[in-house]
């Protein structure tokens, strides 16, 4: 398999080259390329990026991506935006798992007020939250396949409130019937507090784009904070997996940001692109194992580096290569 590197800015030029080895220590049969984008790039030559980056991304078996810093420039567009919009990953896909839970969270990726369409005038601005139906039947189609492995479908929205997600809930329960998956209905509000209250209650949450993301951000608080998360963007030609967090500049250069959510990116590139499903698992199981140590990074309480807590892991991915 090609597959191409993005690192990006901040902590992705930290965490995903622990990633990367890790990939290179399971599968020494993959080939791997860097494709240079983001911020960084876009101060150097003045385009974050280019038609021939996004050539690069589409002829790869699958994306190992970064994270990207967003400036305050109305001229400058996201980057992870326009490669969710090109390569046409609809499903982001992101698993929070930990004692007594196991929730993966399914995300539309391409529409909502992700669309694109806004204006900003002299005296008012304006968001479209443009919702299909095509959108949202492939989105809640694919939640389903992951309920049939799974138990139950939770559809988040505010359909109380917004037209659009009325449009958005009517789809997916009408999948969801269409698929015979059970399923239950919650506004997005009480969801974020609940998932808290009660992970053990959910399986698969299936929500529009910007809900998506904010309950994921809030999910992060069950597992001990963002650095411990990974996510998939998946459509039908192509894949990308990148940590949910994104380039942290607070903490950049600084060598202490947790590297877990970029290495589980990596496994789950390894159980959807590679259909690995046994490296996926070392990569875990790795992990486990080094926490089982008491080696942490400082988000999680500890005093490892990135690069110490990265030694451990590919250490233990080496002792489990010879055994
Ligand atoms: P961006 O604009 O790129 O999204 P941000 O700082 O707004 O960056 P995040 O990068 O998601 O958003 O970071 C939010 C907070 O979580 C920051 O305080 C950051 O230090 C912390 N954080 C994010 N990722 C990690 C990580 N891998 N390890 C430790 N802390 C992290």
């Amino acid at each position: 398999m090609r597959i191409a590197v993005v690192e990006g800015d901040g902590i992705g030029h930290e965490v995903i080259p622990v990633a990367k080895r890790a990939l290179e220590v399971l599968r020494p049969d993959f080939e791997f390329y860097s494709v240079d984008v983001g911020f960084g790039k876009w101060q150097r030559c003045g385009e974050a990026i280019t038609s021939q980056d996004m050539e690069d991304l589409s002829s790869a078996d699958a994306i190992l991506f970064g994270a990207i810093t967003t400036p305050p420039d109305p001229g400058y567009r996201s980057v992870i935006v326009q490669i969710r919009k090109t390569l046409d990953l609809y499903a982001n896909l992101r698993p929070v798992f930990g004692k007594g839970f196991d929730i993966i969270i399914v995300r539309e990726n391409t529409e909502g007020l992700y669309s694109g369409v806004e204006k900003i005038e002299e005296d008012s601005a304006c968001t479209v939250r443009c919702i299909t139906r095509r959108g949202s039947e492939r989105i809640a189609r694919c939640a389903c396949r992951l309920v049939k492995k799974r138990r139950e479908l939770t559809i988040g929205h505010k359909a109380n409130v917004l037209k659009a997600d009325a449009f958005f809930r009517d789809i997916c329960i009408a999948e969801a019937r269409k698929a015979g998956v059970p399923f239950r209905e919650c506004y997005i509000d009480a969801l974020c507090l609940d998932v808290l209250q009660h992970p053990e209650r959910y399986d698969v949450i299936l929500t529009e784009n910007m809900f998506g993301d904010i309950i994921s951000d809030v999910a992060a608080f069950l597992v001990g904070g963002l650095g411990v998360l990974p996510s998939g963007n998946i459509g039908d030609q192509h894949a990308l997996f990148e940590p949910v967090h994104g380039s942290a500049p607070d903490i950049a250069g600084k060598n202490v940001a947790n590297p877990i959510a970029a290495l589980r990116s990596a496994g789950m590139l390894l159980s959807y692109s590679a259909r690995d499903p046994v490296s996926a698992q070392r990569i875990e199981e790795a992990i486990g194992r080094v926490l089982a140590q008491g080696i942490r990074t400082r988000d999680l309480g500890g005093n490892a580096t990135t690069t110490e807590f990265g030694d451990h892991v590919i250490r233990e991915l080496e002792s489990m290569n010879r055994a």
